[in-house]
């Protein structure tokens, strides 16, 4: 018998998009052009840039490459600006990787527009909000999605006013995963749920990661669903990725853990060919209007 839900709340990296291949791709492909444009070798800017993300705390910025210490030593005494026409070819070339592989899974779209017709829509990512108004506008669901809980940008590089401007409307839903906090913290998702007034036991949770998605919310009582083929990366993106990641030791061992299959976390359904598997195991109920709580 299928599962009825009244909020479905989603994550977003492999979830709904391949985002381990898209961001690897473009990453080095701008570390490969950087490399060219300054004279160095591109283990250089790869290692100094991971330096960024590790000192920022955020994976995901390109514009971390005007901070990383080889641009500074190679071009000491120019501004931002001058470093940014300097080395716009490497950001031309992240921007190209980026719009070949940042795509929609098959029957994303179409699963997301059933839903929709029917139950609230939230995202729960650790994407900082930049980043998840950029993909979610660029994939054409901004206006699917009835909130968005991200995290705050915190970047090398302020956001230019103008980018939060042309963003404002994917902003004006946007909650912040308050400091300190991560997956997988139940309240993350407790707190969606008292938001909209729906008992955990009538939410729908999905996301890639068993130790960070399927844990939190196990723990926070709603149904889960792993999106397992959000793991059917190219492994060695994966080793490309680890080196450049801001994640702990810690973090690295328990998702080794998972990955190993050691993992005692059990999802309440298992999507192995894609998201649109969930109309097979889930009927989306409309919740009631005078349910929702708006802030
Ligand atoms: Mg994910």
């Amino acid at each position: 018998m299928k599962r009825r839900v009244r909020l479905v709340i989603t994550d977003l990296d492999n979830t709904l998009y391949d985002w381990v291949t898209f961001y690897v791709t473009a990453f080095y492909q701008m570390a490969d052009a950087a490399a060219a444009i300054l004279g160095v070798t591109t283990d250089r800017i790869v290692d100094d840039l991971a330096q960024v993300h590790r000192d920022t705390g955020n994976t995901e910025q390109p514009f971390g490459l005007l901070q990383a210490a080889v641009v500074q030593a190679k071009l000491p005494d120019s501004s931002v600006g001058e470093r940014t026409e300097i080395l716009d070819p490497a950001f031309h070339a992240f921007n190209r990787a980026r719009k070949r592989h940042l795509q929609l899974y098959a029957g994303v779209l179409e699963t997301i527009e059933t839903i929709v017709q029917s139950c609230p829509l939230v995202a729960l990512t650790e994407a900082t909000a930049a980043n998840a108004a950029f993909r979610l506008r660029t994939l054409g669901l901004d206006s699917s999605f009835d909130r968005i809980v991200a995290r705050e940008d915190t970047l090398a590089i302020p956001l230019d006013p103008t980018i939060l401007e042309k963003y404002s409307s994917i902003y004006s839903k946007m909650d912040f995963i308050p400091s300190g906090r991560a997956k997988p913290d139940p309240d993350l998702i407790l707190s969606i749920t008292s938001r909209y007034w729906v008992e955990p036991a009538d939410v729908l949770y999905v996301g890639d990661s068993l130790e960070r998605d399927v844990l939190m919310g196990n723990d926070a009582g709603v149904l889960t669903a792993w999106a397992r083929y959000g793991k059917s990366y190219d492994p060695a993106c994966w080793e490309r990725l680890v080196r450049i990641t801001c994640w702990t030791d810690e973090d690295l061992t328990r998702q080794r853990e998972a990955l190993g299959g050691k993992s005692e976390i059990l999802p309440d359904i298992t999507l192995t060919d894609g998201f649109q598997q969930l109309l097979d195991y889930v009927d989306f109920v409309p919740v009631n209007q005078l349910q929702s709580r708006k802030e």
